[in-house]
């Protein structure tokens, strides 16, 4: 069960499990708190749109301050639904930020390094976050549709235990918000496809439209790791059911900013 908090104006949720290791800095942020106006309104974390340069940083220094954070530092992915996880280094630091996003296709982030910001962007795709409480490796994970069929949660894992040596039961997970069974309307393709990946418990027929579960998915992923089901927060909060408070592009025919999972080791 994520945490909502308030604090200055910002709204932001925050994971129990993680905060209690007192080995990161982290949330996930909400629409409250920004500087951005009209469909953008406020906290929007999208460069690249019809909102200014201007506002999307103030964001981000607005969020960093929230979560104690060095904004200069902050590690932006670049998000192309693929399965690629960059491990970040100190020499990545800013990137996105400030300086112009240098990676070609980076969905996650991992890094054992303190005091780097991983950030990942938001609106209905599904954050990941991922903590490993006895080595201290954080990572982040964005998994659409599309990556969640190619399993980039699980991957994440894997690499988690190759590069860094973690063990399954060590590992904390969180899925955050992002869109539910219950506005996730897809195509008979792309139901076929989450049957054929995940069984038929990932998919409900309302009506004569299927519905997707993503997060029923990226939860079978994460146990068949051998993460065990305790250390899995599956927050369950609908994007498109909060679009009040979340940033949601089906709700709003993609009129929207983008939310932010932020993660950083201390
Ligand atoms: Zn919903």
């Amino acid at each position: 069960m994520f945490k909502l908090n308030r604090k200055n104006g910002v709204a932001y949720y925050t994971i129990p499990s993680f905060e209690a290791t007192g080995l990161v800095k982290h949330g996930f942020s909400t629409r409250e708190g920004g500087v951005s106006g009209g469909c953008y309104s406020s906290m929007n974390l999208r460069f690249n749109c019809d909102d200014s340069h201007e506002n999307v940083l103030e964001n981000y220094k607005i969020m960093a301050n929230t979560f104690g954070m060095d904004y200069e530092k902050i590690v932006l992915s670049k998000q192309v639904h693929e399965d690629n996880i960059h491990t970040v280094t100190n020499c990545d630091a800013g990137n996105g930020i400030m300086f112009e996003n240098k990676f070609k296709s980076a969905d996650g982030l991992i890094t054992d390094i303190k005091g780097i910001p991983l950030v990942t962007l938001y609106a209905d795709c599904v954050p990941v976050f991922f903590l490993d409480k006895n080595i201290g490796v954080a990572a982040l994970s964005h998994s659409g549709w599309r990556g969640t069929v190619k399993r980039i949660a699980e991957k994440t894992v894997e690499k988690m235990k190759k590069d860094y040596g973690s063990k399954p039961e060590n590992i904390l997970a969180a899925i955050g918000p992002s869109i539910q069974l219950c506005h996730f309307e897809v195509g008979d393709d792309v139901a076929e496809i989450f049957i054929k990946e995940f069984g038929d418990k990932t998919v409900l027929k309302y009506g004569e439209r299927y519905h997707v579960s993503m997060q029923k998915a990226i939860f079978m992923q994460l146990t068949e790791t051998g993460i065990p089901e305790e250390n899995i927060d599956d927050c369950g909060i609908c994007t498109y059911c909060n679009s009040e408070l979340l940033f949601s592009h089906r709700k709003t025919n993609g009129k929207r900013g983008n939310l932010g999972a932020f993660i950083e080791l201390i």
